[in-house]
């Protein structure tokens, strides 16, 4: 990968690494834009096997953010930071806080939270070392993990899709094949199940399939057949790129929409979801409430009721890139883009007076 050339290519702003032999930390933040205020993004954790995949996966990560926190009318840049180790076996205090001294060193232009590997405790460890963490334990007047208002959003998301096309925004007996059932699919998964939606899941770890199973959901024993599944809606929840030309003929749905960022490999795969008649919800659009739950922790005491009304809306943001993709004859992902691209061009323009 030529990392200044794709980053001239996007308009990144910064890329910062930071190395720790004492304490095994090796970690990148990027940022992307912070035209809209300081770069939000959380701190993916993931044994990567090289390095150009690390870099890969946090520049990516990092632009999605821009147009996440865009689109959801959010005072936010967008960043994101990764740290190259195993979660469940590298992962210690002294490391975290280590990276906590990172954050801080960026004076602020990045705020961090949780993300795939990261979990409040981490934040609690960050935050002994800075004030740009979100995603606090309650206890200590955070908003806790932001997964719960993340599902809760990607509900809301479907159901804008749901009436789109069926006519109706029920979902009640559709059948939704879930490919990962982590954090957030665990909570969208309640939402589903209280009306009546029928969940079949793959995932690749046992703990998240016993938890599936002691929920009474279906299981499909190997993760890449959860793509051949007879379903109305897929829901991609596990990690990026699962969208891609080899998966997108299997489909079976109407329907594409789950919380994972990045879903979709290639730009392509947009157009190739819509010509096979599958709806595409922007992932970017429908997974935005656990960064709306945290921009209300951010400089003001945390209101969990106002986080909440501000996520249903993005009922309404999805119907308005239905809205715009059908006139502008347009992807549903290239009506989204303008979405985000249009307000942080709109905030550029507005006047500088001294005050
Ligand atoms: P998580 O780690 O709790 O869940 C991910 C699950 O996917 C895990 O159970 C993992 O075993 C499984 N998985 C990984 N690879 C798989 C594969 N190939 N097949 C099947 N299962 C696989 O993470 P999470 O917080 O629930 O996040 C899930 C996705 O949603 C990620 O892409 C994340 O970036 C995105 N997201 C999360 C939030 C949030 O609030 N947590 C917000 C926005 C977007």
């Amino acid at each position: 990968m030529k990392v200044l050339e794709y980053m001239e290519r996007y308009d990144y702003e910064q890329l910062s690494v930071y190395t720790d032999r004492s304490v095994g930390l090796r970690a990148f933040i990027a940022i992307h834009d912070t035209t809209l205020g300081p770069a939000l993004g959380g701190t993916r954790i993931w044994p990567h096997p090289t390095e150009e995949d690390a870099l890969s996966d946090v520049l990516r990560l990092a632009r999605a953010m821009t147009y996440k926190n865009a689109a959801a009318g959010l005072n936010l840049g967008g960043g994101k930071a990764l740290i190259i180790a195993d979660a469940s076996k590298d992962k210690t205090e002294t490391m975290m806080r280590a990276y906590g001294q990172f954050v801080e060193s960026l004076g602020g232009r990045y705020v961090t939270t949780e993300d795939v590997g990261s979990t409040t405790q981490d934040m609690e460890w960050i935050a002994q070392e800075t004030s740009h963490v979100t995603g606090l334990p309650v206890n200590q007047g955070g908003s806790g993990d932001p997964s719960q208002m993340t599902g809760f959003g990607v509900y809301q998301g479907m159901k804008a899709c749901a009436k789109e096309i069926w006519g109706s925004d029920s979902l009640q007996g559709r059948v939704i094949a879930m490919q990962g059932y982590g954090k957030v699919a665990s909570y969208l998964t309640e939402h589903l199940l209280k009306e009546r939606v029928q969940v079949i899941v793959a995932d690749v770890s046992p703990r998240a399939l016993e938890r599936a199973r002691k929920q009474g959901l279906r299981i499909v024993e190997d993760p890449q057949s959860i793509f051949d599944v007879e379903c109305d809606i897929f829901a991609p929840c596990a990690l990026g790129g699962a969208i891609n030309s080899k998966t997108i003929p299997r489909l079976k749905g109407k329907l594409v929409a789950g919380c994972a960022n990045n879903q979709l490999l290639e730009e392509g795969d947009a157009d190739a979801l819509q010509k096979r008649g599958i709806l595409y919800a922007p992932d970017f659009i429908i997974n935005a409430g656990g960064v709306i739950n945290l921009s209300f922790e951010i400089d003001r005491p945390y209101d969990e009721e106002a986080a909440r009304e501000k996520t249903a809306r993005i009922y309404d943001t999805m119907e308005r890139v239905i809205f715009t993709a059908k006139k502008e004859e347009i992807t549903t992902a290239k009506a989204a883009d303008r979405l985000a691209e249009e307000r942080i061009n709109s905030v550029k323009k507005v006047r500088k007076i001294y005050i």
